[in-house]
């Protein structure tokens, strides 16, 4: 057994994306401002609530992001939001989906690294339409392999894609900066992570830690330039001795 691919992740992995998410909810608290007492109002909480009930319906991305804003402001104003006020939600919808594409620091030169040992595909979730644009917009795109927007990533996802890869999960490597989309699922069925912390996490990916019956399969890069190290860490470890 050794690693013979290795998948990144796009978003806050690869180019910012939860900042540009952050600022758009941020700004919708100062609309439904306007209606409500934010103090007593939790706007945050319950914008996660709808937002998560809408996966199933929309789901992941900046579209969903903004009908559940939209769908969030119509419940908390009691269907007071004025018609102006739903369209500068739609226009911080439409800001994050054209939103020019900003690569992390250090991430092309790691990219590179890391392709000239290993074969390299991109896995990323998310709005299928808004993720494409991403990836063409970035001559990054060109070192990968193959390119998989999926609409969950979860071990049955990664087993699917590891068929398609033709590689056994232990000898495939993921590097993300999720623990519970990039890390986790990998990890539960036997690969490899890094993990690439990113300032800012959507409140529906957290998780509290990894399980320490995993952690030998697993390291942290605290930023983009410890990634190819890391990697070589870990595929040391992955080759039979
Ligand atoms: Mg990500």
């Amino acid at each position: 057994m050794s690693i013979q691919m290795v998948g990144f992740d796009a978003d806050d992995t690869l180019w910012k994306s939860q900042d540009y998410f952050d600022a758009a909810q941020a700004e919708f608290e100062s609309i439904i401002g306007q209606y409500i007492d934010l103090s007593v109002a939790g706007v945050q909480d319950h914008l996660l609530q709808v937002e998560k009930q809408n996966i199933a319906v929309f789901g992941y991305g900046a579209k969903g992001m903004m009908l559940s804003m939209m769908e969030s402001a119509i419940e908390m104003t009691e269907g007071r939001i004025t018609s102006s006020d739903i369209r500068r939600i739609l226009d911080l919808g439409k800001g994050v989906l054209q939103h020019p594409v900003e690569l992390l620091p250090g991430i092309e030169e790691a990219v590179d690294e890391v392709s000239r040992y290993f074969p390299i595909v991109l896995i990323t979730k998310g709005d299928l339409f808004h993720q494409e644009a991403k990836v063409k917009a970035t001559p990054l795109s060109k070192r990968f392999k193959r390119i998989e927007i999926v609409s969950e990533k979860d071990p049955q996802t990664y087993r699917r894609l590891f068929g398609e890869f033709a590689v056994a999960p232990s000898e495939f490597m993921m590097i993300g900066n999720s623990l519970k989309s990039d890390i986790e699922p990998i990890l539960a069925i036997g690969g490899w992570g890094v993990h690439v912390p990113y300032h800012t996490t959507w409140a529906h990916e957290t998780v509290d830690g990894i399980d320490e019956s995993l952690l030998s399969n697993f390291r942290t890069a605290t930023n983009a330039s410890e990634i190819p190290r890391k990697v070589r860490e870990l595929a040391d470890l992955a080759r039979p001795s």
